[in-house]
């Protein structure tokens, strides 16, 4: 089950269905909705299919958001397998697993994804057309040479950018003024113009624009980066409008990863200066994210201000953002896969390199990753508008975006450690009941309620800020009636008290709230009762108690 490449979408789709044949009694695989192109996008339920399921407290793992992130397509379902063959070997997970949920949406943009796998030009997401009546003009990417991959392309003239580097000759160095003009070069895509005048050689808009992870409802609004968008409203996309839906529907989850590529970093909140999170969470979810990746070669970054493209301009509509501002779930991007480390370099911000590329830190991973299988030297081809070209470079989906097939194994071994350990924080409540006889017909009830988990019973506090998660439920029934029901509120977790009250080992302090609490309820009559207790997100139960 070592996955040492990368699987095609009916791959997938049929190694899900394996699983949920061979694993009946554990795995349901769903549909939650259609791409654009009317492509299943799958959801698999991993518990003991006995009753409440979806009533458990829950962990939530996606991927593909960005379908050239193909590492956390295969992350999500390696970690799938993992678990499931676990449950077979290891009775304690068993038992775990009927008692919680783990819900993994393996491939968010299967459109994206499929066309990516086959060879297309890079898609930030999903197949959205453009608008109605666009008229696209100038260069766009394809496969020219029909080697199924699209490479870079160069030809000589004096306006050109980029020079040859004379240090790694695969490598297309920016052009400075010390260099020749009879050196020079441009450099593009693979690919040829559109609605071309036969002059300008200018690049076209991309044709398929959206970002999902763009596209969510926490902060939303109209955005362009990179020629990528929003989308018209939250949610505009069929593919984020599935997922928004199917977590809605799924109010038990409390903990979440989401895994893209490439940094080698948990992303952590905020995402921006003015989040809605609470000082409580924003504390909380770091703290958290740190113990995810410790011991791993993962870094924790706040989003704000380490990860920002534009502290002017800050994204929003992130599937992780939102997950936490909107839903209240600790939920994480988790970018898998640090090409700079791989290629020896050291980079302390990734974002910046984005915004800002260090000609060094590009000639260092060209330099490292040539000696990939996908790589083609320079060679030219016939171009059906500029004559002869030349195509080249490294196949940037195999050594950059994602791991190379031969470290494809060990990067998921890390993986898994990550997100195995956000799985380990689901709240967890527990009752105990202790009979008090106040006379020949009347006792009381000591109802004492705890959550054992890390996460408090609400997830994080954005969920019960939000309404979105009541708290502790308690019912108390006779034979034949009701007798009292009880808010007992939220509960702390562990977490929370190790980031609040007890932050300060030197000093620490228990929490104002805490993690346990208690009810008394009068009873009249010789029983038996039922106690019965439930929190959306810590699970629920019920005990029988006689006099
Ligand atoms: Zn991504």
């Amino acid at each position: 089950m070592a996955h040492s490449s990368y699987p095609t979408l009916a791959e997938l789709g049929s190694v899900l269905e394996v699983l949920a044949a061979d694993f009946a009694q554990l795995v349901e695989l769903e549909t939650i909705g259609h791409s654009t192109e009317g492509r299943p996008i799958w959801l698999v339920s991993l518990g003991q299919r006995t009753a409440g399921r979806d009533e458990r407290p829950a962990f939530w793992l996606d991927g593909g958001t960005h379908c050239a992130e193909w590492a956390g397509v295969v992350g999500a379902l390696d970690a799938l397998e993992r678990w499931t063959q676990r449950a077979s070997t290891d009775p304690r997970f068993a038992d775990w697993l009927g008692q919680h949920t783990i819900y993994v949406v393996p491939c968010i943009s299967p459109d994206g994804y499929a066309s990516m796998m086959s060879g297309a030009p890079y898609l930030r997401s999903t197949l959205r057309p453009p608008p109605d009546g666009t008229v696209r003009t100038g260069w766009s990417p394809e496969d020219i040479d029909g080697d199924g991959v699209v490479r870079l392309m160069r030809w000589r003239h004096p306006a050109g950018a980029f020079v040859i580097d004379e240090a790694v000759p695969l490598h297309m160095r920016f052009r400075t003024p010390d260099d020749d003009a009879a050196e020079a070069f441009f450099v593009a895509e693979e690919g040829q113009f559109v609605e071309w005048d036969g002059v300008r050689w200018t690049g076209a808009k991309r044709e398929f624009g959206l970002d999902l992870n763009r596209n969510f409802p926490g902060s939303w609004r109209p955005f362009t980066m990179f020629g990528m968008d929003a989308g018209a409203f939250p949610g505009s996309a069929p593919e984020s409008r599935a997922l928004v839906d199917a977590l809605h529907a799924r109010p038990n989850v409390s903990s979440a990863m989401s895994l893209h590529t490439f940094t080698g970093a948990l992303l952590v909140p905020p995402y921006r200066a003015d989040t809605p999170l609470g000082r409580g969470d924003v504390a909380l979810m770091a703290s958290l994210g740190r113990d995810c990746v410790r011991n791993t070669q993962y870094a924790a970054i706040p989003v704000c201000p380490d990860f920002t493209y534009d502290a002017a301009n800050p994204i929003g509509g992130v599937w992780a953002d939102s997950l936490a501002t909107v839903f209240g779930v600790a939920g994480y991007t988790l970018e898998i896969w640090n090409p700079f480390a791989a290629a020896g370099i050291e980079m302390d911000n990734v974002a910046h390199f984005f915004r800002d590329p260090d000609p060094d830190v590009l000639q260092g991973l060209v330099a490292h990753f040539s000696s990939q299988p996908g790589t083609r030297a320079w060679q030219p081809v016939d171009h059906p508008q500029l004559g002869v070209v030349e195509v080249g470079g490294i196949e940037m989906q195999r050594t950059v975006r994602n791991p190379p097939d031969e470290r494809l194994a060990d990067e998921l071994d890390t993986v898994f450690r990550i997100i195995d350990r956000a799985r380990r924080v689901l709240p967890k409540v527990r009752c105990t009941v202790t009979v008090e006889v106040r006379g020949p017909e009347s006792a009381d009830l000591l109802i004492i309620v705890e959550n054992l988990g890390y996460l408090g019973t609400a997830g994080i506090e954005q969920a019960a800020i939000l309404g979105r998660v009541p708290g502790v439920r308690v019912e108390v029934r006779s034979e034949h009636a009701a007798v009292a029901t009880h808010d007992l509120g939220q509960l702390d977790g562990w977490g929370q008290t190790r980031t609040g009250s007890g932050s300060m080992p030197l000093l620490p302090a228990l929490p104002a709230r805490g993690h346990r609490t208690s009810v008394r309820v009068r009873v009249d009559g010789p029983g038996p009762w039922t106690v019965a207790w439930h929190s959306v997100r810590a699970g629920r139960g019920e005990l029988v108690v006689c006099r």
